[in-house]
């Protein structure tokens, strides 16, 4: 006879044991995401600039301070101390829920493009010396929309943030939820958030940092609910996008609508961040919400 299986609920920690994915995140490796050599045009000024000089500037337009998108290992290596990433949940692959046609393709697609296996990268790593979950989004992957590998991946980072006690540092960009797994990908809405709840009521701090484009599903769950709220400058902010809205209340929006620069203006977010400013500004906040030095006093 087979023995009785055991409804003890598993420890928190075995659901979380897998295999740990040690990353190196050098500051040059910023570098090779531009290829050599290459010119690459801004969005903005539609000046070009050289590939080496734009890894130079955290790609940033030098003509005229455009900021181009990032990759998410690009903007961890962007804050995190030499070598201290350490992945989490690499493992996590989208399913197919509900058959979707062309689904899975798209999901190839996007794992060969980015060299990632979701819209979003997880882990923890020391930023300035202070340790912290991060969280990067990367818009290459299906618009960095949400499904349920994205949820799940946002909702455990912070839940081992609570138990480690650690702060959440969440990069956001978005074009929505994934609507390939319908239904499913609204509820990450509420699971995200109540994971942020969570960790807030444990009185542990949330650094959201939007990033061009943050918008939709995304913005409206855990995007919006940091305890500081910084925002890259002229990204686009905001729940549905501007023509729906016009359409909606037949109004014409003022100029400006949605971008960092306005919705800061109306009390939305805290801070507008250039990109070679963000890390000094995140270990400022993270020095001033350290347990241990307020512990110790
Ligand atoms: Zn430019």
């Amino acid at each position: 006879m087979r023995e009785a299986v055991s409804m003890t609920p598993p420890a928190l920690k075995d659901l979380f044991r897998g295999k740990q994915k040690y990353v190196t995140v050098k500051p040059a490796s910023i570098k090779h995401e531009i290829p050599d050599g290459l010119w690459l045009k801004c969005e903005k000024c539609g000046q070009m600039t050289y590939g080496k000089e734009l890894a130079a500037t955290l790609k940033v337009c030098p003509k005229c301070g455009y900021h181009f998108k990032m990759s998410a290992m690009e903007r961890i290596a962007m804050i995190a101390d030499e070598g201290s990433f350490v992945e989490y949940d690499s493992d996590l692959i989208p399913a197919d829920p509900l058959g979707f046609p062309g689904y899975r393709e798209k999901v190839e697609k996007s794992v060969k493009a980015t060299g990632l296996s979701e819209a979003i990268v997880t882990g923890e790593a020391l930023v300035g010396g202070y340790r912290a979950a991060i969280g990067a989004m990367d818009f290459g992957f299906i618009g960095a929309s949400m499904g349920s590998v994205v949820g799940e991946k946002v909702a455990r980072t912070f839940e081992r943030a609570t138990l480690k006690r650690l702060p959440v540092i969440m990069f956001c960009t978005s074009g929505g939820a994934r609507m390939q797994e319908g239904i499913l990908s609204l509820m990450q809405m509420a699971k995200t958030s109540g994971a942020v709840m969570r960790h807030s009521h444990a009185g542990l701090l949330y650094i959201s940092v939007l990033t061009n484009p943050t918008t939709a599903g995304v913005f409206a769950s855990f995007a919006s609910l940091g305890d500081i709220i910084i925002a890259e400058p002229e990204a686009q902010i905001g729940f549905a996008g501007p023509r729906v809205i016009e359409e909606t209340i037949r109004q014409k929006l003022p100029p400006g609508f949605q971008t960092s620069e306005f919705v800061e203006r109306h009390g939305m977010i805290d801070k507008i961040v250039e990109r070679s400013a963000l890390k000094p500004t995140l270990v400022t906040l993270l020095s001033l919400h350290d347990k241990r030095v307020v512990e110790a006093k």
